[in-house]
């Protein structure tokens, strides 16, 4: 026999395949791969492979794209242009001029280059986001790994929803069918099946049936696979060694400053050349105007905006995952501070999702269970006294086919008892080896022969298991009362089975509802007897199946949940309900669990009217619509009615943010104005389709989210302003002059430097400010809303004008008093610095949380007027910059000149305060005076 050979790959990219994976007969393949088709690697054999053949991850590539970004920084037409300038002062024996312009384009490319490299790196580590986890048996055991420590000959779980983690051979296929496009480009799911002996010619994505390859998606069904290649190996690894890299997705925000840009480009283009002709024209040398009009088109041309705003949306994604919350998408973040509504699931967002079985109750009687979360201590008790439940057969029954029609286990981890796959089966287990039923030897004696899956529009799913009769085979089902009450036709009572009345049925029905009105979920459970012949083919497509197993059932009982609400969930409500974005119940549950949770976590009130799906089905959009303003609560909300309510909102303006964790969901996730999804217990499916993922699943995370997205919206606009301002106030500074035929008041260095430090250093720490106290006690903005709205373009004008011209009285001034043209620019550079400074400072004040600027903005203030001190004032700096030492009457001139803007602009502020708080208080007054 050939010895099993595995090719590794030198590097660190991991990953390893096992020759003839795809093409072996199946025992020789587990063979050679050394693993059990039922128990799976031994767990110490998994971490060895681990070890040897690294991490089921692809290799990154980043070295060529810091180059890549470094290159795009200097051939920018901005540093070209300075380049330019620097030869020119080179070629005309002004060496210093030359290297201090050298100097300044070295800081402004690596300036650029870090604030790219820091915004690709955030964006980089979105698009890596990918399937985190993958399901395998180990030493027989069900556990959730990291995706990155799959190995071959791991015995890989599979269900609908499932992003396929590694390149693996089914041994086991249910109705599964598989989307391929990202390999194949065929959007059409293809159904996989078992091939124990494969031709030779079907390999590869598109013509392997029998094969799973990493990167595409479970669609339907479910399997067991062993894993034959990981990492680099896999079909993904080769093709994206091949692939290019894909194009970064820009965002509104980008697309919109970018179009201001270039407006902007037009006005200091003119502004400059007026300021370059009547230099000439009053005599100065030409090429020292050229000098000075190219630094001040650098300085005014808002080139580096964009990748400014870029920045501060990558920041925002690192603070937001702080928070807990993934971001997808970069546009994302804008769109999150216009959210005005969220429409949020109940099950494990609002709630734990911590599903304990409290209560089962059947025509046979009812057994309470105790315990605490998914720990599996508890017993079974009725009227008070602890009962066997295994010797009550009706309920055994029941308990087996809670473990057998499913995919759940609990597991101990790190010191707790968590849930493995699917919570509310994790509970029905955990209820079940309560019992003393040990799922694995169950799951091994009654092998699974056809499955219906479990999908949020039957709101039921069903097995097809052999019994220990040879031919005999029992059909299992559970899911929500309704739905498993309409496929049974018995029920079974301790008496045996009868069939169901109309009676019957009401009383279950009602007995449903009253469970469900103390805030329990509640299944049905039924099942039935078959011969092993009349079970589908397992490869029929899931409607086929669900259509056979699912009919002539026995009703076995209903099974009571309990799951509490999350304990940050009522302060989270409360907070947006402050910030006026409406919070939605759009659950799948019944509508009086609904209400229960909604009133236990102050959603709604006790009598809330609740909207229920089928209801939801009848109306027209107008109806609908009509009603989406009253009610706050729906339940048994199918997946397309939940595409409509997203639709309907959205036509009435509202900017919605939709949770959702089912394939199902996929399509409401991309309607809405921002999909969110779940971290925990949402499919893959789910999380590629939204914008936004919750780490912990929290509905308070949403909010949290909310609240950077206004932030950082916040910080966006006030350092566009600030950014924009300073500039203007730069530009009127040297047109003003021009224009009244004084001397160049600024020279071309200084206005380098104001560029890179001094509006430089302050517009990075406002974009940096934490979320300001109020930004949760307004209402959103308007998403129509531009850059330059609620007066931001008036502020901007006023503010560059204002500091524009007193830097330009400054200058006047000092020169009026025979000061030297030194002296005078000196000073004007002075000014305008501390102006902006001051600008700054207000800025931060207006932002304020404690009346005092944020630390980060008081710093850079700080560091920028020391470098104005050390370029002022140190000898050997003043040559460089033409500056020199200013006499005390000089120095209390431009200081008078800032504190001066300063107090107008804060009586401005007061007086305006107070001018609009009469204006409110009078407008009553006198609409009442008309009144009377
Ligand atoms: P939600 O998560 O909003 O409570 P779902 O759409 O997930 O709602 O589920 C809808 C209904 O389907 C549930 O109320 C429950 O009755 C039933 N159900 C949920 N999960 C399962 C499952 N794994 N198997 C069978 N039925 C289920
Ligand atoms: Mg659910």
């Amino acid at each position: 026999m050939r010895r099993r050979r595995l090719q590794r790959q030198p590097t660190h990219a991991g990953g390893a395949a096992v020759d003839g994976g795809e093409s072996l007969a199946l025992p020789e393949l587990l063979r050679r791969l050394r693993t059990d088709a039922h128990t799976g690697l031994d767990p110490h054999e998994a971490r060895a492979r681990l070890l040897r053949d690294g991490p089921n991850e692809l290799p990154a590539s980043t070295g060529a794209v810091g180059w890549r970004l470094l290159w795009d920084q200097i051939r920018s037409f901005m540093t070209l242009l300075l380049l330019g300038a620097g030869a020119l002062a080179w070629g005309l024996g002004e060496v210093a001029d030359a290297l201090a312009i050298l100097a300044i384009v070295v800081l402004n490319v690596l300036l650029g280059f870090v604030q790219e490299h820091r915004a690709e790196q955030a964006i980089r580590a979105l698009a890596q986001w990918r399937a985190p986890k993958a399901r395998v048996v180990r030493g027989g055991q069900v556990v959730e790994v990291p995706a990155g420590e799959l190995v071959v000959g791991d015995l890989l779980l599979v269900e609908a929803g499932d992003r396929i983690p590694a390149d693996a051979r089914l041994l086991e296929a249910y109705a599964l069918q598989v989307e391929e496009s990202a390999l194949s480009g065929e959007s059409a799911p293809v159904p996989k099946v078992v091939v124990p002996m494969p031709a030779p010619d079907e390999t590869g994505p598109g013509r392997a049936g029998h094969v799973l390859f990493a990167g595409t998606t479970a669609v339907a069904g479910s399997g067991r696979a062993v894993v034959i290649r990981t990492g680099a190996h896999s079909e993904l690894g080769r093709i994206a060694a091949m692939v290019s890299e894909a194009p970064r997705p820009d965002s509104p925000l980008q697309h919109a400053l970018d179009h201001l840009a270039r407006r902007l480009v037009a006005v200091c283009v003119l502004a400059v050349t007026v300021v370059f002709a009547v230099g000439v024209a009053q005599g100065q040398p030409w090429y020292g105007m050229l000098l000075v009009s190219i630094s001040l088109a650098v300085a005014a041309i808002p080139e580096g905006l964009p990748a400014a705003i870029t920045a501060a949306l990558a920041l925002g994604v690192q603070r937001m995952s702080r928070r807990r919350a993934v971001v997808r998408q970069l546009s994302a973040i804008e769109t999150l501070g216009c959210a005005t509504v969220i429409c949020s699931d109940k099950t494990g967002t609002l709630t734990l999702n911590e599903m304990t079985v409290v209560r089962i109750e059947g025509p046979w009687g009812a057994v309470e269970i105790s315990g605490q979360g998914f720990s599996p201590s508890g017993g079974f008790f009725a009227d008070g006294q602890a009962v066997d439940p295994l010797g009550r057969p009706v309920l055994a029954r029941l308990l087996r086919a809670g473990v057998l029609c499913g995919h759940g286990d609990v597991a101990h981890r790190s010191g707790r008892w968590v849930a493995v796959g699917d919570p509310t089966e994790a509970a029905l287990v955990c209820a079940a080896r309560k019992a003393g039923l040990e799922p694995s030897r169950l799951r091994g004696r009654y092998r699974v022969l056809a499955e219906a899956p479990f999908e949020a529009g039957r709101r039921r799913m069903s097995v097809g298991v052999a019994s220990e009769v040879p031919g005999v085979a029992e059909v299992m089902a559970k899911g929500a009362p309704d739905a498993i009450l309409a496929a049974c036709a018995r029920w079974q009572g301790t008496a045996g089975e009868q069939r169901m009345g109309r009676a019957e049925r009401a009383r279950i029905v009602q007995r449903a509802e009253h469970l469900a009105a103390d805030g329990l979920r509640v299944l049905a459970v039924a099942a039935r007897r078959a011969a092993v012949t009349d079970l589908p083919d397992p490869r029929s497509s899931p409607e086929v199946l669900a259509a056979a197993l699912e009919r002539d059932l026995t009703f076995l009982g209903l099974v009571a949940l309990r799951d509490p609400p999350r304990p940050d969930v009522a302060a989270a409500i409360e907070r947006a309900r402050r910030a006026h974005v409406r919070t939605v119940m759009v659950t799948g549950d019944h509508p009086a669990t609904a209400r229960a949770v909604a009133a236990a976590i102050g959603l709604a009130r006790e009598d809330e009217p609740v909207l229920i799906g089928r209801e939801m089905e009848r109306m027209s959009d107008e109806e609908l619509e009509g009603q989406l303003g009253r009610c706050r609560l729906f339940a048994r909300v199918p997946p397309d009615q939940k595409r409509r309510l997203v639709q309907l909102l959205r036509q009435e303006g509202h900017v919605v943010a939709m949770t959702g964790d089912g394939i199902n969901d996929a399509p409401a996730l991309k309607e809405a104005d921002i999909g969110v999804a779940m971290g925990i217990a949402g499919t893959d499916v789910a999380r590629q389709a939204a914008s936004l993922v919750l780490l912990d699943d929290n509905y308070a995370t949403i909010v949290d989210a909310i609240e950077e997205g206004r932030a950082i919206y916040d910080n966006i606009r006030r350092f566009v302003r600030y950014l924009l301002a300073c500039n203007t106030g730069e530009m009127l500074t040297m047109l003003g002059a021009s224009l009244l035929g004084l001397p160049v008041p600024l020279t071309a260095l200084q206005i380098l430097w104001v560029n890179l430090v001094t509006d430089g250093l302050p517009a990075l720490a406002l974009g940096l400010l934490p979320p300001a106290r109020g930004v949760m006690q307004r209402p959103p903005r308007s998403r129509q809303e531009g850059l330059l709205a609620r007066g931001a373009g008036e502020e901007i004008v006023a503010q560059g004008t204002v500091i524009g011209m007193s830097t330009l009285l400054v200058f006047a001034a000092t020169l009026a008093l025979g000061g030297s043209q030194a002296q005078a620019r000196t000073a004007a550079f002075a000014s305008l610095v501390l102006l902006q400074l001051v600008y700054a400072l207000k800025m931060g004040y207006d932002a304020g949380r404690h009346g005092l600027p944020p630390p980060v903005l008081a710093g850079s203030v700080l560091i920028s007027a020391g470098l104005l001190g050390a370029v002022v004032a140190w000898p050997a700096l003043q040559p460089l910059f033409g500056t020199t030492p200013l006499p005390a009457g000089v120095w209390a001139l431009v200081a008078a000149g800032s504190v001066g803007v300063a107090a107008m602009q804060s009586l401005g502020d007061w007086g305006g305060a107070r001018a609009s708080r009469l204006v409110a208080r009078l407008i009553p007054a006198l609409s009442r005076g008309r009144a009377s």
